[in-house]
């Protein structure tokens, strides 16, 4: 079948190749000149596993072609799919600016019947007004389709393949029998193709994203009552997980959801909601409990360096063995208020600290004119003269994204309290200096971060991060201190190799 793609991103990208690995021919079309000339020479703008092969030898055998321009694409395709990006507007409402853009250039190449695929993520009712501006601009007959897409990045290319499930929301049988063909090749395996109006496959989307951040923050707020009651969150999450009405799936306690999509998602239902009159008070709740998740990690090292603990640091060095399992933990009150004074600086945006050598980076934030509130009232931010390491920038394993990734707001914080930032991410690492310039050091390597930092905190849960060597990190940190905001390490073994451990929904092991 011959289709094309408008929008090569992470979903356009993807849905592009994988319909070209099926043996369609398919045009992937972008307004990004930059973008189109790297993936015409097969190589590939993002990191996503996979992709770059399957896109090479899709090139090669001449199923995929990559354009700018956009009626050659239409005029060469029956099924032009929309897969461009839908970002949040400032009320937190859904941009549909580059959809219609792109709609709207769709009917004016249009030469012939075409179906028109809506893969973008889009408020309900997107699909009927699509409709209604292909009609006011061709005389040619058109179906509009709504076929929201599922896939997370980091297994994009498997999920695609493999789908859970197809929906399809059209209203006419002829394009719903040719959207059927062309995914029968990823629904062999039996997953349903569920066929229902566009309405619904819009709502479905919202939905199933909404269902996904409320689990995240239901678990993130158990894990936050284990620390202050004494319990284990990955006891209580096994206990829970083993539930067959519950299940597994999304149940991780960490340091809260990012991405492009749950969190401008869930803004948008919201919007639509209130739009309706009908506010949605359990999205709205997961969504606060995630904006402060971000900082549940920061909040434990302004904690763990305002205790007295902090204090005999050195002593701590030289007696690895301070508590016998079972032993009630050092107490670091977890439930304690912060310093008044801290609280300012959790709650700036930290990407608007201006750009800083790495090495002037103190003199220079005392060189800024900060009133006596910037300074933190007493004068002293307090983090200054610490380092940490921070591995992890995506917002979650294999991925380069970094859209709204928790990292940004713990490096943005420990910045904004006066630390010095050593970052490593396997494959963020580009996109980490679009964002945050010369105000942390970038590592080449997880252990070459360490290099006399003050702790390690881990924010995103890379393979590579799972099991590495404690020796060496021991030897490379200032002091043995691990903040895990992901749960990736035990806290037996780590009171056994002598660190200090903080963990999320956990005793620390101090
Ligand atoms: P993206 O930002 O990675 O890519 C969007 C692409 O569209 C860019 O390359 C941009 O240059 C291009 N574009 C913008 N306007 C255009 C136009 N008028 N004509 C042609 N190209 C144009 O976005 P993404 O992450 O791929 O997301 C795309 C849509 O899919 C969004 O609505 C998103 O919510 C949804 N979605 C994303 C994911 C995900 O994991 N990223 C998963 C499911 C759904």
């Amino acid at each position: 079948m011959k289709i094309c793609v408008i929008g090569t991103g992470y979903v356009g990208l993807v849905a592009g190749t994988c319909f070209a690995e099926t043996g369609n021919d398919v045009i992937c079309m972008d307004v990004d000149q930059k973008k189109i000339a790297l993936l015409e020479k097969g190589k590939v703008p993002i990191y996503e596993p996979v992709l770059q092969e399957l896109i090479q030898r899709n090139l090669q055998e001449e199923r995929i072609r990559f354009t700018t321009d956009l009626s050659w694409a239409v005029q060469n395709s029956l099924v032009v799919f929309i897969a461009v990006g839908t970002p949040e507007n400032e009320d937190g409402s859904s941009d549909l600016g580059h959809v219609m853009e792109a709609v709207r250039s769709v009917a004016k190449a249009m030469d012939g019947y075409k179906i028109v695929v809506i893969k973008s993520t889009v408020p309900v009712g997107t699909a009927d007004s699509v409709l209604e501006e292909v009609h006011s601009l061709t005389r040619f007959q058109v179906d509009v389709v709504s076929n929201p897409e599922f896939l997370k990045e980091g297994a994009a290319i498997e999920d695609f393949m493999k789908p859970d499930r197809v929906v399809i929301g059209a209203d006419e049988v002829r394009a719903v029998e040719i959207i059927k063909e062309l995914y029968a090749p990823f629904t062999l395996t039996g997953a349903p193709l569920l066929v229902m109006d566009s309405r619904s496959a819009e709502m479905t989307k919202y939905a199933s994203n909404s269902m996904l951040a409320c689990r995240i923050s239901f678990m993130n707020e158990m894990a936050n009552l284990c620390e202050h009651v004494g319990a284990d969150i990955q006891w209580v999450r096994q206990g829970i997980a083993t539930d067959r009405r519950i299940g597994p799936a999304f149940l991780f306690p960490g340091l809260g959801y990012g991405g492009s999509c749950f969190p401008k998602d869930i803004k948008a239902l919201l919007s639509v909601a209130e739009e309706h009159h009908y506010p949605l008070k359990l999205i709205q709740a997961a969504q606060e409990v995630n904006e402060l998740q971000k900082q549940v990690i920061v909040e434990k090292i302004l904690k763990f360096y305002s205790s007295e603990l902090a204090g005999r640091l050195e002593e701590l060095k030289r007696s690895p063995k301070r508590k016998k399992e079972g032993e009630k933990p050092a107490n670091i009150d977890q439930g304690a208020e912060l310093p008044k004074d801290y609280s300012y600086f959790l709650s700036l945006d930290a990407e608007q600290l201006p750009d800083m050598a790495f090495d002037a980076e103190q003199q220079k934030l005392g060189s800024l004119s900060l009133d006596k509130r910037e300074k933190g009232g007493s004068g002293t931010k307090p983090l200054k003269g610490k380092t940490f390491a921070v591995w992890g920038l995506s917002f979650k394993p294999k991925t380069d994204d970094m859209r709204e990734a928790p990292s940004r707001t713990v490096i943005g914080q420990l910045l904004k309290l006066g630390a010095h930032v050593q970052v490593y991410d396997p494959e963020a690492m580009k996109e980490a200096r679009k964002i945050f310039g010369k105000k942390v050091r970038y590592a080449r390597n997880n252990y070459e971060a360490l290099k006399d930092a003050d702790a390690l905190v881990l924010v995103t849960e890379w393979n590579v991060f799972r099991n590495p060597n404690f020796d060496r990190i021991k030897s490379l940190l200032k002091y043995p201190i691990i903040f895990d905001g992901r749960n990736q390490y035990s806290p037996g073994e780590m009171r056994e190799l002598g660190f200090l451990y903080f963990g999320i929904g956990r005793q620390p092991e101090i």
